[in-house]
């Protein structure tokens, strides 16, 4: 499996990080060593000094796609959840300084921590779900997919022009604003609506 990752997907996060607003999604890929499930602890890393978090709501792929029509693009994920998409902020800008890709700075062991997914069904509109993300019982992050730049369907149809998507796959769909850093000993708890689904301690 892979973890398919949309960055700058809410306006007022792209302002934050003074990245101008994109015309097409922008994508970059995840790989499955990156995954974090059951609530596991992140152990912060020796080669950054700057984790962010950033909370987003996460597809799951559950069949075999390419050249996905946007209008049956909504057949092919069948639950949403909520995880985070670590950032090594200070790689990444250097990054972005030197024009040079984002693996190190995103694609990092266990840099994308997901609860477990949601049946469609629980969700009256998929373009109307409330997230986010607490630390240490702090709101920090709080979204809402009708603000997405680009809707769940939009992005299935896009990225499938260049990546065959999979049964197992996730999309990491974008992180509205409050982005933050994180130090060993903070709680990071993931919502959707009313219901904490992600617990993530820093170690
Ligand atoms: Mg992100």
């Amino acid at each position: 499996m892979k973890i398919i990752c949309i960055g700058r997907n809410y306006s007022e996060h792209a302002k934050e990080l003074n990245n101008p607003l994109p015309a097409e999604p922008v994508f970059f890929m995840k790989p499955e060593s990156a995954q974090l499930r059951n609530n596991l602890p992140f152990f912060y890393p020796e080669f950054s000094k700057d984790i962010h978090y950033e909370v987003e709501l996460v597809l799951h792929v559950n069949k075999v796609g390419r050249n996905i029509q946007e209008k049956f693009a909504h057949t092919y994920f069948d639950g949403i959840g909520v995880g985070i998409d670590f950032t090594a902020r200070d790689l990444q800008q250097k990054a972005k300084e030197k024009g040079l890709p984002w693996e190190m700075a995103k694609a990092f062991d266990f840099s994308a921590p997901v609860s477990s997914f949601l049946p469609l069904d629980l969700f009256a509109n998929l373009n109307n779900i409330s997230f986010g993300l607490f630390k240490n019982g702090e709101l920090v992050q709080n979204g809402n997919s009708k603000d997405m730049i680009f809707s769940f369907n939009t992005i299935i149809a896009y990225v499938s022009r260049f990546v065959t998507l999979k049964q197992g796959d996730y999309i990491f769909t974008g992180t509205p604003a409050g982005v933050g850093p994180v130090k060993i000993g903070d709680k990071l708890e993931a919502f959707i609506e009313n219901e904490k689904l992600l617990l993530c301690n820093i170690r």
